[in-house]
C-alpha cells in the first residue's frame, strides 16, 4: 500500500470519465487492426458486472504478425542509439504521469481494485518504472563491469495477470525496451483495457512502429505466443500451474525464461514487536488488493504469547475497513476481479472450515447487490498440514497460526513449496538479519510489508518461480552478458 519516495505527480483525481470504447481492436505494428479471426470476448467491471467492452482475441495469424512486427522493429531499435531509446522511455514516463487520472480510473473500473491504489499505489510505481529503465538505457556497460558490450535477447514475449494489469506491464516492457529488446505483450482476459491504452500511449510518444506490439485474449493466445519459434525470450507472471506449463514447452528450445509465479508468503510476528505497528502490516500484507497479490503475507505465524491480543485487535481492526464501491476514495477493499475467482476464494473458505478452522468475518460491511464481493476475514486455529495453509488462496483470507521459538517460525515459515516473500516483526535487531538469512524467500521484509520500488529486484525462490524484475536485477533477464 506504501510507495517509498513520492511519485505521485497528477493532481488528486476527481471522477475522470476515461471514455472506453465499446470495441477494443490489437495494437501490432503500431496501428489498431482486428483479429484475423473475427473473435472477440468481453471484459466486464467486476464490482457491478456491467460490459464494458468488446475486446479481439487474438489467433495464430495475429500472434504470428505481432511477433513478426516485433523482429522487423528489432532489427532497427536494437541498434538505436541508447539516448534514442532513453528519449522514448522518457517520453513515456511523462505522458504515464499525465494520463494517470485517467489510467488509475480504467484500472479500476476494468479490475475492481480501490481507486486509492491504483491512484497512490499502481500509477506511481508504473511512471517509476519507465522513469528507472530510461536512466540505464545509456548506462548498460557500466551497470555490468564484466560484461564488455551488453547485448539485447530480441523478441520477448510477455504474458501477465489480472491482479496489477498496469504495474507488470511496466515490469515488463520498460526493462525490455530500455535494453533494446521489442516485445509482444498479452495482458489478462479480465483487465486488458490498460494495456490498449498503454498503446495510444506509445504512439503518442512516437515509439517507433513494432517496437511494442498488445495482443488481447484468454490462455490460448498466451500458449500461442510463448511457443511461437520466432520468440528469444519468454516472460511470465501468474499461476505455478501455468508457469510449469510453459516452462515445459520451452525446455530445449534455446528460449530464455523468467518466471513470477504463486505465492505463500509468511508474516512472522514475535512477541517482541510493536503489536499495533504489527497489525497495520498484517493488514496491509493480506488485504491489500483483495488479497490479489502474488507476494501477499497470507500465512499469519504469532508467538504464542502474543496470539490472542493480535487475534483480538486484528478483529478490531478489520471491522474498520471499507469494503464496496472501488471507485470511492474512501474503500479499502474493493471488488473480486471476476467470478471464477470469488469462486474459488469461496471453496478454499469453505474447506478451511471442513477442516477445522475457526472463520472471524468480523467486517459486516453491507455488500452491493450486483458484483463480486468477499469480506475481509481470517481463519484461526489452521494447522500447517491444512489445505489453507498451503495452497494460494489469492483473496482476502488470512491463515493464523502460532509458533513457541524462532527455530519453529523459521521452519514453519519455510514448510511451503513457495519461496516469494516474507515478514518479519521484531524489535530486536540482531534476530531481525538471523531470520532474514534464513528464510527461503526471494524478498523479506522486515517491520513493514507489500512495500515496492523500481529499484529493488523482485522474484521468487523453489515454485515461486526465477529470475528478478526490478532494479539493475530486471535488467540482466533482458541482456546477452
Ligand atoms: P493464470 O496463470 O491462468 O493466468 C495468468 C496469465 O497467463 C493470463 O494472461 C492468462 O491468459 C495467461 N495464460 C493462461 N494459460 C496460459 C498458457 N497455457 N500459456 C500462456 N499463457 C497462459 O492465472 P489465473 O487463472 O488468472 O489465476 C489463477 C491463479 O493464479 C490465482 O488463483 C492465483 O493463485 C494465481 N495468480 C498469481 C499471480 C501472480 O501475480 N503471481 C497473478 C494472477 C494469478
Ligand atoms: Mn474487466
Amino acid at each position: 500500500m506504501t510507495v517509498n519516495s513520492d511519485w505521485t505527480y497528477a493532481p488528486a483525481p476527481e471522477q475522470v470519465d476515461p471514455g472506453i470504447a465499446e470495441r477494443h481492436r490489437l495494437f501490432i505494428d503500431g496501428r489498431f487492426i482486428s483479429s484475423r479471426g473475427r473473435r472477440t470476448f468481453e471484459t466486464a467491471n467486476p464490482a457491478t458486472e456491467a460490459v464494458l467492452s468488446e475486446c479481439d482475441e487474438a489467433n495464430a495469424a495475429d500472434v504470428d504478425a505481432a511477433v513478426a512486427a516485433a523482429r522487423a522493429a528489432f532489427r532497427k531499435w536494437s541498434r538505436t542509439r541508447p539516448q534514442e531509446r532513453a528519449k522514448h522511455l522518457y517520453r513515456i514516463a511523462r505522458r504515464i504521469q499525465e494520463r494517470s487520472r485517467e489510467l488509475a480510473v480504467l484500472e479500476t473500473m476494468d479490475g475492481g481494485k480501490p481507486i486509492r491504489e491504483s491512484r497512490d499505489v499502481d500509477l506511481p510505481l508504473v511512471a517509476q518504472h519507465f522513469f528507472h529503465n530510461a536512466g540505464w538505457c545509456d548506462k548498460l556497460k557500466y551497470a555490468f563491469p564484466g560484461a564488455t558490450d551488453p547485448k539485447p535477447i530480441g523478441v520477448c514475449a510477455q504474458v501477465i495477470p489480472w491482479n496489477f494489469p498496469l504495474l507488470m506491464l511496466a515490469w515488463k516492457i520498460a526493462p525490455a525496451l530500455a535494453c533494446g529488446n521489442t516485445v509482444v505483450l498479452k495482458p489478462a482476459e479480465t483487465t486488458p483495457l490498460t494495456a490498449l491504452r498503454f498503446a495510444e500511449i506509445c504512439e503518442e510518444c512516437e515509439l517507433p512502429k513494432g517496437v511494442v506490439n498488445i495482443v488481447t485474449g484468454a490462455g490460448e493466445t498466451g500458449r500461442l505466443l510463448v511457443e511461437h519459434p520466432d520468440v528469444d525470450k519468454i516472460a511470465f507472471t501468474g499461476s505455478t500451474e501455468v508457469g510449469k506449463r510453459i516452462a515445459a514447452s520451452a525446455a530445449g528450445t534455446g528460449k530464455r525464461l523468467t518466471l513470477e509465479l504463486g505465492g505463500k508468503s509468511p508474516n512472522i510476528v514475535f512477541a517482541d514487536a510493536s503489536i499495533d505497528q504489527a497489525i497495520e502490516g498484517i493488514v496491509q500484507g493480506i488485504w491489500f488488493n483483495q488479497g490479489h497479490v502474488c507476494c501477499a503475507g497470507s500465512r499469519l505465524l504469532v508467538q504464542e504469547s502474543v496470539l490472542s491480543e493480535v487475534i483480538t485487535k486484528l478483529e478490531r481492526r478489520l471491522s474498520t475497513l471499507r469494503v464496496g464501491d472501488p471507485l470511492d476514495k474512501n474503500t479499502d477493499v474493493g471488488a473480486i476481479n471476476s467470478g471464477g475467482q470469488l469462486e474459488t476464494i469461496r471453496d478454499y473458505l469453505e474447506r478451511g472450515r471442513a477442516e477445522g478452522a475457526t472463520m472471524h468475518e468480523p467486517n459486516g460491511a453491507a455488500l452491493p447487490e450486483k458484483g463480486h464481493w468477499c469480506r475481509p476475514c481470517f481463519l484461526s486455529g489452521v494447522q500447517p498440514s491444512h489445505v489453507v495453509a498451503r495452497e494460494e488462496i489469492f483473496g482476502p483470507v488470512l491463515a493464523v497460526m502460532s509458533f513457541r521459538t524462532p527455530e519453529e517460525a523459521i521452519s514453519r515459515a519455510n514448510d511451503t513449496r513457495f519461496g516469494l516473500a516474507a515478514g518479519v516483526w521484531t524489535d530486536k535487531g540482531s534476530k531481525i538479519f538471523e531470520i532474514a538469512s534464513r528464510l527461503q524467500a526471494g524478498v523479506v521484509w522486515l517491520n513493514t510489508y507489500n512495500r515496492f520500488d523500481a529499484t529493488s529486484p523482485f522474484g521468487g525462490v523453489k515454485e515461486s518461480g526465477f529470475g528478478r524484475e526490478g532494479g539493475l536485477h530486471g535488467l540482466r533477464g533482458y541482456l546477452s552478458l
